[in-house]
């Protein structure tokens, strides 16, 4: 069966980044994978229901379509087919405009079925700083104490998440200029656990 890899972090750490990077070196050690960003498969799902709005406005839309269409993409990436390992770029949680909502809970988590968790992680100072730096996303907050509060509730949530799921965690560092390495790492692990 075609195992499915959670890959989360808080907004800005760069798990897209890391991704790019793993599957540039997949494709270099031939590991057949395939990476699904979660928040692609709801942007297109929105966009069907006739909302076309940018990525980072979907957060702020009405928390009940929100999970209506996370279920929907949580549905449809667990369709995907093939039987490479499938790993998911997503959130443990959301910043909504009614609070802090989980990227995965139970139908989601259901859905997805993964055989693990993967948290990547990075220094808030440098968390703050990316974000600051990254002119082509619309953040909630730059700053410090911001950064460090995201990244307790990622782990937070993570947790919840592995004792339902009864999957482990791993948590990866991706250090300044440092998302090759923390791809291959990324990868090691995977091939390990799959
Ligand atoms: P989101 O959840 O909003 O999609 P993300 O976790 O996918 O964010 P990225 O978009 O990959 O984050 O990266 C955010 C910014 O940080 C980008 O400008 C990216 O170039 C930069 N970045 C990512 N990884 C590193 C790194 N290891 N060193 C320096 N800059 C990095
Ligand atoms: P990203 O590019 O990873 O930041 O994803 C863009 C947006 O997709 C996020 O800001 C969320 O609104 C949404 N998103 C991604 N993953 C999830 C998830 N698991 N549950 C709910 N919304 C999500
Ligand atoms: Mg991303």
């Amino acid at each position: 069966m075609q195992a499915t890899i959670i890959v989360a972090g808080v907004p800005g750490v760069g798990k897209t980044t890391v991704l790019q990077e793993l599957e540039a070196v997949a494709k270099e050690r031939k590991v057949p994978l395939q990476i699904i960003n979660f928040g692609n498969v709801m942007n297109e799902l929105f966009k069907k229901r006739g909302v076309e709005i940018h990525r980072d406005h979907m957060r702020k839309e009405d928390i009940t379509l929100q999970g209506k269409i996370q279920e929907e993409a949580a549905r449809m990436i667990s369709k995907t087919p093939g039987n490479s390992t499938l790993v998911v770029d997503t959130h443990m949680f959301v910043r909504t405009n009614d609070g802090i909502w989980p990227g995965t809970p139970r139908k989601v988590l259901e859905a997805l079925d993964p055989s693990m968790i993967i948290l990547i992680e990075a220094d808030p100072e440098e968390v703050a700083r990316r974000r600051a730096a990254d002119t082509t996303r619309y953040r909630d907050s730059q700053k410090l104490e911001d950064a460090k509060a995201d990244l307790q509730w990622s782990r937070n949530m993570a947790s919840a998440i592995a004792v339902l799921a009864g999957v482990p965690i791993q948590i990866l560092q991706n250090q300044n200029g440092q998302q090759r390495q923390s791809a291959e790492e990324l990868l090691k692990i995977i091939e390990k656990r799959t």
